[in-house]
């Protein structure tokens, strides 16, 4: 399933080719995805489009007077090609361009392609959805906010879309094992300083994998044949009983919302007593010191 970093290089090889473009009609061979595709879709010939622009899995296309609203569900992809490009068996809606035409393929037609001449922020679909976490409103402060009075295991608070979008099943895995924060927790428990490590580690995530995307753009604006998944290489995801690439012990594999999550039992440890004895504490800044000193000789074998 196309994921927030997915769209996100989607929309930035798109904006380009569409922007200032004069809408010359639209082509639909099959109406009947998530939503029938409407009347007014089908009507859009004349306007130009002004932007693309993107809210959680949502491409918003800016006509002006209102916004084509595009969303890739399960296996929908985007691309742009030549007008005489002929028409495969799920290409099931071009958007008109004069010389090319943006082509959607949705082999399991979960996508959608909906017309809004609202402010989009009170389309139904978008006005609840949560926090976009690559903005600087996602923070650790308000990362922490989100948490608090929620006994929710903090994996699944993090694929909440209602409190922040596009934090699919992998990134949250992996985003949560860069803060070193187990997967289980009850999310009310994640301290202000986890949250911090969190949030960051939840940017660094996505953009890690809008990296990994940038370099196959050419796959999907031009070219034929489908995007997939960008190749990554994960600390966790998909790595049940290979050793942590941290420190070696075998990464554990649960199900939490009928999810894999995957995690290293070590580096993701729940922290224990909140108020420790004095002596323990001495003994636990020592540890720290050697904590620290570990986790400096881990952070020179980070993945390529
Ligand atoms: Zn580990």
């Amino acid at each position: 399933m196309p994921e927030l970093p997915e769209v996100e290089v989607t929309r930035r090889g798109l904006a380009p080719q569409l922007a200032g473009r004069v809408i010359a009609g639209v082509a639909v061979r099959e109406p009947r995805l998530r939503w029938p595709i409407s009347t007014e879709v089908r009507s859009l010939a004349g306007r130009t489009v002004r932007a693309v622009h993107r809210r959680g899995k949502y491409l918003l296309v800016d006509c002006g007077d209102g916004h084509l609203i595009l969303h890739l569900g399960m296996s929908g992809s985007l691309r742009v090609l030549p007008t005489d490009t002929p028409a495969g068996k799920h290409d099931h809606f071009d958007l008109l361009l004069g010389d090319r035409l943006l082509r959607l393929r949705d082999p399991r037609r979960f996508g959608a392609v909906l017309w809004t001449a609202r402010d989009t922020r009170e389309h139904p679909l978008l006005a609840h959805l949560g926090v976009e976490p690559l903005t600087r409103a996602l923070d650790g402060a308000r990362l922490h906010a989100l948490t608090r009075g929620r006994r929710t295991p903090i994996k699944l608070l993090l694929m909440d879309g209602r409190l922040i979008v596009g934090v699919g099943n992998i990134y949250a895995s992996e985003s949560l094992f860069g803060a070193g924060v187990d997967p289980r927790m009850k999310a009310h428990r994640l301290s202000l300083e986890k949250a911090r490590l969190l949030a960051a580690s939840i940017k660094r995530t996505l953009r890690k994998a809008i990296r990994a995307g940038g370099s196959s753009l050419r796959d999907f604006v031009g070219a034929d044949g489908n995007p997939g998944y960008f190749q990554q290489r994960y600390w966790v995801y998909d790595r049940a009983g290979l050793p942590c690439r941290r420190c070696g012990t075998p990464i554990r594999r649960i199900v939490q919302g009928q999810r894999s999550t995957f995690f290293c039992p070590r580096c993701q440890r729940q922290a224990t007593s909140p108020s420790p004895s004095a002596s323990s504490r001495r003994a636990g800044a020592r540890t720290s010191t050697r904590r620290r000193a570990a986790r400096r000789s881990r952070a020179r074998a980070s993945p390529r």
